[in-house]
């Protein structure tokens, strides 16, 4: 276990700048995720981390120990990968003995820890298989026997869920993160699925164009986006662009609306957030408090809920989320309530 330290960490690969003067801490034992889109620098910085990568420029501290120029193998890091990287030729009893043998460990405490881990996953009785010889899911499973056999400092593991199907995807989360708390392991998890991230993780760091956008709990980057791109990115949000009439007024659609304008700024574009299942529809105004006339443009029953797309009086379309069958019909003229304390952010 260790607390991480990244200072000012940047990465350049032939001239393109891919981590930025990076830095954040993540705690000892915590789940920790890099989330964010294809190419904005998540594999880069778990691949420094590992010591696969060496940085340009800035610092890596495990606890007190400076691991910038440490080289990999003396890392103590345990990788879990996307494809599983297993050795093909070898059973999975001595996939997950190769670090233990590696280190050198006692051939008994080898054997006694191998099957332990083994049987962590649930997959002690398929010691004498060959990797070929499993699903994708249960050779992820070795894959995260091997990792935490050694007793890694931390775990890192670079989309690991990625090829597998929604419903193992699921199970797998679940055994993750209970292995992650027995253990109570510092884990950095790479992903680019934001609910994944938001069910999983104790600090999740979105990042943007080799920088991190914003930090913090998972329910910190839902309820408290710093910006568009943060609310854009973690769930689901309509971002109309509005007018800041004066502190806690804006114009929407040539209407006024209380919102939060704390984090707006003059000079920029701004959009106001809305996410769907805040908003409440109702046929007449005086209903409700802070609403607006929208007309309903399409709707469709999920069961549990009815999602409806609603247009502003200039156009604009709003996606809105009600618990239940539907009650209003295409071309109703109804009312759209919004929370009082809806975000006003930059864009
Ligand atoms: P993905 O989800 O697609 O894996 P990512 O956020 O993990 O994306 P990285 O793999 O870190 O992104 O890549 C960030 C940028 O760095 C990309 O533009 C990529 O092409 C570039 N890059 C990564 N590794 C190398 C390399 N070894 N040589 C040159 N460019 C690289």
């Amino acid at each position: 276990m260790a607390k991480i330290s990244i200072q000012n960490l940047t990465k350049r690969f032939e001239g393109q700048t891919v981590l930025q003067a990076l830095s954040l801490t993540i705690e000892e034992g915590s789940f920790f995720t890099l989330l964010g889109p294809s190419g904005c620098g998540k594999t880069t910085l778990l691949r420094c981390l590992a010591g696969f990568n060496a940085p340009d420029e800035g610092h890596i501290f495990f606890d007190q120990d400076d691991m910038t120029h440490v080289p990999a193998h003396l890392r103590n890091i345990g990788m879990v990968f996307q494809d599983y990287a297993l050795f093909p030729d070898k059973t999975i009893f001595d996939n997950v003995a190769y670090g233990l043998r590696a280190r050198k460990i006692d051939k008994d405490e080898v054997i006694q820890r191998s099957f332990q881990a083994l049987d962590l996953v649930g997959l002690k009785h398929l010691d004498k298989r060959l990797p070929a010889q499993l699903s994708g899911g249960q050779r992820q499973r070795v894959a995260l026997a091997r990792a935490l056999v050694i007793k890694p400092r931390v775990l890192l593991m670079d989309e690991p869920l990625s090829n597998l199907d929604a419903k193992l995807r699921l199970s797998m989360r679940d055994m993750i993160l209970d292995l992650q708390k027995q253990f109570g392991i510092t884990t950095v998890f790479v992903t680019h699925d934001q609910e994944e991230a938001l069910a999983m993780s104790d600090q999740v760091a979105l990042m943007q164009s080799g920088q991190v956008a914003q930090m913090g709990m998972p329910s910190y980057l839902y309820e408290e986006p710093q910006n568009a791109y943060v609310a854009d990115f973690i769930g689901s949000a309509n971002l109309v662009p509005v007018k800041v009439v004066h502190a806690g007024q804006v114009e929407v659609a040539g209407q006024q609306l209380s919102a939060d304008t704390t984090m707006a700024r003059s000079g920029v574009e701004l959009r106001l957030v809305l996410r769907p299942e805040t908003l409440k529809l109702s046929p007449s105004r005086q209903d409700v408090a802070n609403a607006v006339a929208v007309e309903i443009k399409s709707r469709q029953y999920l069961g549990a809920k009815t999602s409806y797309r609603v247009a502003l009086q200039d156009g604009t379309l709003l996606h809105v989320e009600q618990l239940g069958n539907a009650q209003f019909s295409i071309k109703d003229t109804v009312f759209l309530s919004i929370p009082s304390n809806s975000r006003v952010v930059m864009l």
